[in-house]
């Protein structure tokens, strides 16, 4: 699922993005996050040591391993779409306002249990947390890193 009128061009924030020709209202599903259902485990080892995955993690144990439209939107920390999942467990990014014409596409990735040391953002917002990890990810890191032993000065 698709709405018409979505393109793709180099964006500011990451490489390539997702722009809309068209304005769209709030609350309207502009595309699925479809992919192969996988779990986390079979997707980390297919994508071992490589730098760029459009892993889209969906709740428990699996993963979507994303293609289309979907695996452009970059993430924003002040983003114009969120993703919601269905009652068939399916994925859809929907505008949480009203984007105008010409507008990139954006949402929160709240990347969580990442294998990653860092996932800096460049979005360039105001409110930039300048990671693309989530306050509950932030946490978790910041506990894992209490329990070491301090290191010797
Ligand atoms: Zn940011």
């Amino acid at each position: 699922m698709m709405l018409p009128g979505l393109i793709v061009r180099s964006s500011s924030i990451h490489a390539a993005g997702c722009y809309t020709t068209r304005p769209i209202r709030k609350g309207v599903r502009v595309c699925e996050y479809d992919g192969q259902r996988m779990s986390k485990a079979v997707a980390d080892a297919r994508y071992e040591g490589r730098p760029v995955t459009y892993l889209f993690s969906c709740g428990g144990n699996t993963v979507i391993d994303g293609f289309g439209m979907a695996m452009f939107l970059n993430h924003s920390c002040d983003p114009n779409c969120e993703t919601e999942q269905d009652s068939n467990h399916r994925i859809f990014i929907s505008t949480l306002r009203d984007v105008a014409a010409g507008e990139e596409l954006t949402y929160e990735y709240n990347l969580y249990d990442s294998d990653e040391d860092s996932q800096d953002c460049y979005c360039g917002t105001l409110n930039c947390r300048t990671t693309m990890f989530s306050a509950l990810e932030l946490k978790r890191r910041a506990r894992i890193a209490k329990r070491k032993p301090a290191a010797n000065p």
